[in-house]
């Protein structure tokens, strides 16, 4: 069984129709890559598995039970699949520390001293061991976006959602964020992982999945994919990278 799985999800922004006909299953410990141009539903995906949209119909389950029923407890289902953004929207008052330890205690309450210990831990495990008491204006880009990861998995998810999370970096900062990504991925955690950047879905994916225009057009291994998309639409998408 999938750990998340997607069926016949369909949404509407009004009249315009941006997921059609959704059918997606993420294994357990899956690393899946979304690619696609610009507009084709890529992070209305990832925002209607965290309930930040609704769909209109269709169904979107994690770990077989439905996480689009209108009586799902999303306070628990975001505490389930943790979600990065492009942008990192860290507390800017808050000390990095304090940015990851605050859900755990707010939402899960976790006692004060518990959750800045896990969140040392955490800080260290993306890299940040040095900066827990710096404030996000005395951090590059590269490091809020880490504090960030951390901060989503502070809440001990079993799905992380990325979308572009390294598409407003300066390229020399890109690198250590697709670094946290890549050892997450190899400790085994369950990732949909919408991005640009080829040479990490090449490496780190399990499948490369392509949208166009709503629909998912192309699903198979990266290496099928970049050698030999089976699509058009694939082909058209490769060589415009070129
Ligand atoms: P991608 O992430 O692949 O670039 P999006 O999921 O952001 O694509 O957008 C898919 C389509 O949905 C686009 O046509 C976009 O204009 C439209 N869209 C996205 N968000 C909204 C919104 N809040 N209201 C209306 N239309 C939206
Ligand atoms: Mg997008």
């Amino acid at each position: 069984m999938a750990l998340l799985e997607f069926e016949g999800v369909n949404k509407y922004f009004g009249e315009t129709h941006v997921l059609k006909d959704i059918d997606l299953e993420v294994e357990e410990q899956e690393v899946a890559v979304v690619i696609g141009p610009s507009g084709s539903g890529k992070s209305t995906l990832l925002r209607c598995t965290n309930r930040l949209e609704e769909i209109q119909s269709g169904e979107i389950r994690l770990d077989d039970v439905p996480l689009t029923d209108p009586d799902a407890d999303i306070n628990e289902l975001r505490q389930r699949i943790g979600m990065v953004f492009q942008s990192f929207n860290l507390f800017p008052h808050k000390t990095a520390l304090e940015n990851v330890a605050l859900a755990p205690k707010r939402v899960k309450n976790v006692p004060e001293e518990e959750a800045h210990e896990d969140a040392r831990e955490l800080l260290e495990r993306v890299g940040l061991g040095a900066q827990t008491r710096s404030y996000p204006s005395e951090l590059s880009g590269g490091q809020q976006q880490r504090v960030a990861i951390a901060r989503a998995l502070a809440m001990d998810p079993d799905v992380m959602l990325f979308d572009e999370v390294t598409s407003a970096l300066d390229p020399e900062l890109v690198g250590e964020v697709l670094e946290v990504m890549r050892d997450l991925a190899e400790e085994g955690m369950t990732m949909m992982v919408v991005t640009h950047e080829m040479g990490f879905a090449r490496e780190v994916a399990d499948t490369v999945t392509l949208m166009a225009d709503g629909r998912i057009v192309e699903r198979t291994a990266p290496e099928q994919f970049f050698d030999q998309p089976t699509t058009e639409r694939g082909q058209q998408f490769l060589s415009k990278l070129l």
